[in-house]
């Protein structure tokens, strides 16, 4: 195939991606009557945004009192100092209003008896500045992204959003100045390329958790759209940080949401004691993500693990009572009835830290524009490129996000890039001429995945990645795991070159697909550890055995990973919109 003889369509602007990012930017650009193309690898329903569970926060004060400046405290602090204070502050103060922004897009968030909607605690929540335990996570029972996807997605059919449902993205072209203009995409069913040509393009393809062998993940979150970003030149940041929830389910890794520890769950290790007392004992076991997950790994690794093989630690929630388990948290009965025979009502559940949220991916500022810095702390936008969600790096979460801040993020940040990519089109009215070469490289990638190599298959390396990438890179590293993980990662990412596709005879276009997301997987796989290896400190989700200060004279930095292997730095955004910055201190809870 050649870039001449390829099918094009043209539209104002593409999303790649049909989670709560894509499509809350989609709704906003369609609403003013942009031509939108939305593109999905799965049905848009099916994205992942679906399996959110806990909720979302805002500071409504339906519970108890609260404000957004407390909301911004607690993100800057749960981020380890690490997150940008101005995109903190814009996020926290958005929040209400994007909460009845939803509501009146129909998700049916839960209510209390006042009519007003249901707020639960979750970790990490404070009032008043490190005080009380606040209660500031909406909630649609315990499937809060099945209703905020559902109600986006009929919003976006009414506003008539045109979607590309089952097409693979496979790389963005450029002009010769560097503006992107659209991707080169492969219908899956017929393995047709197509070029959608767009006065600007969102990236919006949800994080990377196939990295780790246990992980909340589905199995598409290959995090496509930030190694496309990669190849197009832009380095990604804060790879290193990846957070691992305190609560999958033992040995299979699906999610037991937060939300039941802030309805009143709590853990206990073999001896019937909550161990969380003697880590946080202000929070306990609502204490942040990281410091849950640490305390777990510590317990099992000092012989405190229960079940035959001492490997993982109980979550007790049948003293809430069968009423509120079956009105407040209905999809985790299911899930662990379904899983492993276990009924939460009656007995507790095996949980184990498992692969969560990509905390990095692509540099973006709070307009959603994807950014590359000029140095001295200067940035520059990609002209044309915008990320959002999951896979962009705004950066709201720092070294570790606190629960019910992602989906928050997704429609805050959603909703700035559609607005800024709406005044862009304003000012650009017309489409740019394509550079012929960039589709040409794009198509190169399609033709290298026609031809099966004879070594293992995509499945077998997509399997030994994960096992590497936990084994070296995983809740707790050191100098000597993250060499070994650089080395053992280089290798397979060699092995790559040479993979067998499923069938020697005929290559078909799961296969292909497959093959695309690891290559994508491999590169970020990179990425992660290079960067982990660089970070010689302990932050949030990065917990380095050798180095278990954290050092903010040295590293209160962002990394950029560059795809020829190199790692560079840049400062965090300290200085917020309107309020008083808030400087680094000891993280207790
Ligand atoms: C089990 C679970 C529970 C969670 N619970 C909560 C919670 O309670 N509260 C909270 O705040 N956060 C929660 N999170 C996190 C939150 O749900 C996600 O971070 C967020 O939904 C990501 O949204 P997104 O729009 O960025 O991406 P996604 O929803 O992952 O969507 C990605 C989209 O990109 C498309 N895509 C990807 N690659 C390609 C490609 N190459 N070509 C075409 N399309 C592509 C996919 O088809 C999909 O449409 C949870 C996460 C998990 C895993």
């Amino acid at each position: 195939m050649t870039a001449m003889k390829l099918v094009r369509r043209k539209f104002d602007t593409l999303v790649i991606g049909a989670g709560g990012g894509g499509l809350r930017s989609a709704m906003q650009l369609a609403q003013a009557d942009a031509n939108v193309a939305v593109v999905s690898k799965v049905f848009p329903t099916r994205s992942h945004t679906v399996a959110a569970q806990g909720g979302m926060n805002a500071a409504l004060a339906n519970v108890v009192p609260d404000n957004w400046h407390w909301h911004m405290y607690d993100t800057v602090k749960g981020s380890d100092y690490l997150g940008d204070q101005d995109a903190i502050e814009y996020m926290c103060r958005a929040a209400s209003h994007l909460v009845v922004e939803l509501e009146h897009a129909g998700v049916p968030f839960s209510r209390l008896d006042n009519g007003k909607i249901y707020q639960r605690p979750f970790g990490g929540q404070s009032q008043d500045f490190g005080g009380a335990q606040a209660a500031r996570t909406c909630a649609a029972a315990d499937r809060t992204g099945h209703a905020i996807l559902h109600s986006l997605y009929q919003q976006n059919i009414r506003a008539k959003t045109h979607f590309f449902d089952e097409y693979f993205a496979i790389d963005l072209v450029k002009d010769s100045d560097g503006y992107i203009l659209g991707a080169v995409v492969l219908e899956i069913e017929t393995g047709e390329p197509l070029l959608i040509e767009a006065k600007t393009t969102l990236l919006a393809t949800g994080g990377v958790g196939q990295l780790f062998r246990t992980n909340t993940n589905a199995h598409i979150n290959t995090g496509d759209g930030i190694a496309m970003a990669l190849r197009a030149g832009i380095p990604v940041q804060d790879m290193e940080f990846f957070q691992f929830h305190p609560t999958g389910i033992a040995g299979k890794g699906m999610l037991i949401t937060e939300g039941v520890r802030g309805e009143g769950g709590y853990l206990v290790n073999k001896d019937g004691e909550r161990f969380m007392e003697r880590y946080a004992p202000h929070a306990k076991d609502l204490a942040s993500r990281d410091v849950v997950s640490r305390a777990i790994a510590i317990e099992v690794r000092e012989g405190r693990g229960c079940g035959p093989n001492a490997d993982h630690v109980m979550l007790k929630l049948e003293h809430l009572g069968a009423e509120v388990i079956k009105k407040r948290l209905p999809g985790i009965r299911d899930m662990a009835m379904t899983f492993i025979g276990v009924d939460p009502i009656e007995e507790p559940i095996p949980v184990f830290p498992t692969a969560h949220y990509t905390m990095g991916g692509i540099p973006t500022n709070r307009y959603g524009q994807v950014v590359v810095p000029l140095g001295e702390g200067a940035e520059e936008p990609i002209p044309g490129l915008y990320a959002v969600g999951e896979c962009a790096c705004v950066s709201v979460h720092g070294a570790n996000r606190l629960g019910g801040n992602s989906l928050l993020d997704i429609v805050v940040f959603g909703r700035a890039a559609g607005n800024h990519i709406i005044e862009h089109l304003a000012e650009h009215r017309y489409h740019r001429q394509l550079d012929e070469g960039s589709i040409d490289q794009a198509l190169a990638r399609l033709a290298r995945w026609e031809q099966s190599g004879d070594g293992e298959s995509v499945d077998e390396l997509r399997q030994e990645l994960q096992r590497v990438m936990e084994e070296d890179c995983g809740v707790f590293r050191t100098e000597e795991t993250l060499v070994q993980g650089v080395a053992r990662v280089e290798a397979l990412a060699e092995r790559l070159q040479n993979v067998r596709l499923k069938d020697q005879s005929k290559v078909f276009n799961t296969a292909r697909i497959e093959a695309f997301e690891l290559e994508n997987l491999m590169a970020l796989g990179l990425a992660t550890v290079k960067s982990a290896l660089a970070r010689k400190e302990s932050r949030g989700a990065h917990s380095r055995v050798d180095y278990p200060d954290r050092d903010d004279e040295r590293w209160m930095k962002h990394s950029l990973y560059y795809e020829d292997g190199r790692v560079d730095y840049k400062p965090v955004r300290t200085k917020p919109l309107t309020v008083d910055t808030f400087p680094p201190k000891a993280r207790v809870y």
